[in-house]
């Protein structure tokens, strides 16, 4: 029974590392979303939500995250799962306007 709970009340040894979880996010957002191309013509004549301003917060939300990570600054898990929300919410909210494919 000791060793049993021992796996559970024992810390892992390894801490994640969000930093490499924050850039792999980035890299994941910067492969899917057209970031800083707004020359690309977005607006349409019917709109679903306002796809060009949340495709500029996408992009603000990104070069924001970058920067953190270039002067070497530690995310917080929440941070991630903020992020990771967003960006699934916005790429359906694009989707929705054939913006991008689902
Ligand atoms: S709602 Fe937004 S994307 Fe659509 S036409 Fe207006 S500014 Fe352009």
């Amino acid at each position: 029974l000791t060793s049993k709970t021992d796996s559970f009340t024992k810390k892992p040894e390894i801490k994640p590392n969000t930093k490499d979880a924050m850039e792999h996010l980035l890299d994941q957002i910067a492969q899917h979303f057209p970031l800083n191309k707004l020359d690309v013509s977005i607006c349409q004549k019917i709109c679903v939500g306002c796809p060009k301003k949340l495709l500029q917060y996408m992009e603000q939300e990104y070069d924001f995250w970058r920067e953190v990570l270039a002067k070497s600054e530690t995310p917080t898990l929440g941070d991630i799962h903020k992020l990771a929300k967003s960006s699934i919410k916005i790429h359906k909210a694009l989707s929705n306007n054939g913006i991008l494919k689902p």
